[in-house]
């Protein structure tokens, strides 16, 4: 048997559905988009085109604002250096939270070395951001504010919104991190005021290496690559067909099965956790409350992760925080950054349920772990 998969916020499963619909892409179906003089490139052009249908449609956007990229990192790569470069002219301060993935913190820190000045925003232990001291570290300098709509550790959902509003009023751009919200909670661009928002395939069952850029209207930010000038210029590169036709299948599927998967999820994340609590002495990373329907972020007291994780390694797959940062034996930033300790952090587990997750895997797991978690305390 293989383990039970619950690290959906690294990955999820390809759907069947989703794989069905990209294989004839790879098959008869393998034109270039830009192709168009022929049928080849015409079928491929469709395709694509409906792809940016199914994925504007889940967020209320118009098709021709969907940009796509190779992921979520590109997507916010773009949307930062991008934006930067577009705006330099006008300032050099950029706005963003202690919390974000590296996808964005990284940029931000090769935009410092450029000489642009970046604020990053605290958080409190429930997660929540510090609005005030956003809208006070506003300047006559920032050009951009990058908040994620949802956090990939602690689940946080954050007020995009509220954050969107500010960022409008004071004629700021602002860029979302949706990577982990998109597909899972209802985010509608008509809304909320979002000039940019990253979002990845592979975290709502689709392929890994493909993602977008949702690009409002009225303003573009630079590229970052360079070449056949394909995408309004935005982003060159042939587009990935075959990857493209089934992150639209994957949106298309969230889209319709959000509001069914949302209650089913935090039901079983529910009864993980209320099981769990029962029988053993943890505590949730973040509040409970604003969460995304899938995730479980707990603290197990005197329970060094990495060794749960190792003792039920084939039976249960778990994960310890970020899985881009895994390799690193720093703590979690995330957590490090709600103001938990080291040893909160290093005895942390990120649980991420997913449409495969049964409650016959979540009565297995809660089993599994109470029973390791006793075998570890005995040691
Ligand atoms: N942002 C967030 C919040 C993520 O969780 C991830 C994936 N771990 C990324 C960005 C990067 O996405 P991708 O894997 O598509 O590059």
């Amino acid at each position: 048997m293989r383990p039970i998969y619950l690290d959906n916020h690294a990955t999820t499963p390809v759907d069947y559905r989703v794989l069905d619909a990209m294989l004839p892409y790879f098959k008869d179906k393998f034109g270039n988009a830009s192709s168009i003089d022929h049928t080849y490139g015409n079928e491929a052009m469709k395709a694509v085109n409906t792809a940016k249908e199914q994925i504007a449609s889940i967020i209320n956007a118009d098709p021709e604002e969907i940009i796509f990229t190779s992921g979520a990192t590109e997507s916010n790569n773009l949307a930062l250096i991008g934006t930067a470069e577009a705006l330099k002219e006008k300032g050099n301060h950029i706005i963003t939270s202690v919390i974000e993935h590296k996808a964005v913190l990284d940029p931000c820190k090769e935009l410092e070395r450029k000489g642009f000045d970046i604020s990053y925003i605290p958080v409190n232990k429930k997660g929540d951001l510090d609005i005030e001291l956003l809208k006070n570290s506003i300047t006559n300098k920032t050009i951009l504010i990058s908040i994620m709509a949802a956090n990939n550790e602690i689940g946080k959902i954050n007020p995009i919104e509220k954050i969107g509003e500010i960022a409008k009023k004071h004629n700021i751009i602002f860029h979302t991190d949706a990577t982990q919200a998109f597909g899972h909670i209802p985010l509608d661009v008509t809304k909320i005021d979002v000039n940019l928002m990253s979002a990845s395939a592979h975290k709502i069952y689709g392929p890994k290496g493909v993602g977008i850029l949702y690009s409002r209207r009225g303003f573009k930010p630079k590229p970052i690559l360079f070449g056949g000038g394909q995408q309004r210029n935005i982003r060159s590169g042939t587009l990935n067909v075959p990857s493209i036709v089934g992150f639209g299948k994957a949106a298309e599927i969230a889209g319709k099965e959000m509001k069914k998967s949302y209650e089913r999820l935090s039901k079983l994340r529910d009864k993980l956790y209320q099981h769990l609590s029962a029988q053993v002495d943890v505590e949730v990373n973040g509040s409970f409350e604003n969460r995304l329907p899938h995730n479980l972020s707990l603290y197990i007291k005197g329970i060094e992760a990495k060794a749960l994780i190792n003792e039920v390694k084939d039976k249960v797959a778990l994960s310890a925080g970020s899985a881009c940062t895994t390799d690193d034996v720093k703590p979690s930033h995330v957590l490090m950054g709600l103001g938990y300790d080291e040893q909160r952090a290093f005895s942390t587990i990120r649980f991420g349920l997913g449409r495969l997750t049964t409650d016959e895997d979540i009565n297995f797991t809660i089993k599994t772990l109470i029973e390791a978690i006793k075998r570890l305390q005995n040691l």
